[in-house]
């Protein structure tokens, strides 16, 4: 990555989706590197964001607002692919929050989250925001039990 030009983010470090002005997590280069194809990642600078809108064709962008599009990625990444693991490091898809859903239980979505803090998880290379998966995981769940309680 090219780092001669960089300049410092703003002083809350947060920094917008050039594409959609979505907030942007930021991201360490180990999580972009695991994610995107190499020649995308030559074309980003350190530091570097995520655009976690779920339909932003943007995945990451830089404080100069180049970006990696979702076609960079080296897998399908959640949430842009909402078929592909919300934690990505045991492949629990949004398909195991639907099932607990529909049983009306949490037996699948409760042991993920517990395996998810334990040694086996490698959420800051395996997620694309670098963060544990677990986060997102409990938005699903209950975003998903608050649209059930409204039908
Ligand atoms: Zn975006
Ligand atoms: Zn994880």
């Amino acid at each position: 990555m090219n780092k001669a030009f960089v300049r410092e983010p703003d002083d809350t470090g947060q920094s917008t989706c050039p594409r959609c002005r979505s907030l942007g997590v930021a991201v360490h280069e180990a999580t972009l590197a695991a994610h995107l194809q190499p020649a995308a990642l030559e074309e980003l600078a350190d530091p570097a964001w995520f655009c976690p809108f779920p339909t932003c064709p943007v995945a990451y962008f830089d404080l100069f607002e180049r970006v990696a599009t979702v076609d960079s990625f080296i897998k399908p990444v959640y949430p842009k692919d909402p078929t592909a693991p919300i934690c990505p490091c045991f492949g629990f898809a949004a398909d195991e929050i639907e099932k607990d859903l529909a049983e009306g239980g949490v037996r699948r979505t409760r042991a993920l989250v517990e395996k998810a803090k334990g040694p086996e998880a490698h959420c800051s290379t395996a997620s694309p925001t670098g963060q544990s998966c677990v986060a997102e995981v409990q938005r699903y769940y209950m975003q998903r039990r608050e649209g059930n309680r409204q039908e």
